[in-house]
This record gives structure tokens, C-alpha cells and sequence, in this order.
């Protein structure tokens, strides 16, 4: 186990954030591809997960603008640039401490690497998944 501290911000700097983490917990990259990220990121979504309990946003809390995208999950941006930063499952026991954060963001994704796809039955109809990463149709049970 080693831990990694990761930080990131968005595109106009006014957001930034911290994130502490064994590497083993982040578990690489993941890809959504669900109609919800693909709106919400212009492709698809790719993200690190993180336990919440050593997220932390540095600078420009009340420039992140938290958007309720279903009942159970809120997404985080930007109010100035529209960086899509962070999601959060909140109404997911499974998810509530854990804090999903944008890879395009990190300053330094040292040692990351996408690991998966998942809902990729819902990907949009233009491009293929042929990269060898594993593609899963919905959630992987761990
Ligand atoms: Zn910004
Ligand atoms: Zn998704």
C-alpha cells in the first residue's frame, strides 16, 4: 500500500481540490458511458474514486456548483469555467463515502491508468470501445 496525494482543479483554476488515497483504493480509472455522463461531460465520463472522508476542495467552494441529476447522485462544476469536477452518489449506501473526481482534472494522474468501461450499453451510437480495457454493459460486482 502506498498513499498518494492527488490534486486537481478546473479549467479556470477558481475550483481546486485534494485527494488522499491509497493507490490500491483508487483501483484506476473508470470510463461511464451512460446517456447521464455522456451529457454531462460532452463524451464520456472518466473518473477516480476516492473515500470522501479525504477529499477536500481547497479553493473555490462556493464556485462549485452542486446539480441533483437524479435522486440518488449530484454532480459538481464549476459555476465559472463548467468544468464537470466531481459526482457523488450520496443516496447510494454503497457510495456515500466515496467521492468520483474527473480524471481530465487531476493536475498529476501519476500512475493511473484506465482500468474499465462500464455501462457501456449505453454508449453513444458513434464510437467503438477497442481499446483491450475490460467493458462491462452495466456496474462490475466487484
Ligand atoms: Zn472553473
Ligand atoms: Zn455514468
Amino acid at each position: 500500500m502506498s498513499e498518494e496525494h492527488y490534486t486537481g482543479a478546473c479549467l479556470c483554476g477558481e475550483v481546486k481540490y485534494s485527494l488522499r488515497a491509497q493507490s490500491e483504493e483508487i483501483r484506476g480509472i473508470t470510463a461511464c458511458h451512460c446517456e447521464q455522463c455522456r451529457r454531462w461531460s460532452g463524451h464520456h465520463w472518466a473518473s477516480i474514486h476516492g473515500p470522501k472522508s479525504e477529499f477536500e476542495i481547497t479553493k473555490g467552494e462556493a464556485s462549485v456548483k452542486w446539480y441533483r441529476s437524479s435522486d440518488k447522485a449530484r454532480r459538481g462544476f464549476c459555476r465559472n469555467c463548467g468544468s464537470a469536477l466531481f459526482w457523488h452518489g450520496e443516496g447510494y449506501s454503497d457510495l456515500v463515502d466515496q467521492m468520483d473526481i474527473s480524471a481530465g482534472s487531476l493536475d498529476n494522474p501519476k500512475g493511473l491508468t484506465l482500468s474499465r468501461h462500464i455501462f457501456c450499453k449505453f454508449k453513444g451510437a458513434y464510437y467503438e470501445i477497442k481499446d483491450g480495457v475490460p467493458v462491462f454493459e452495466t456496474f462490475p460486482k466487484d
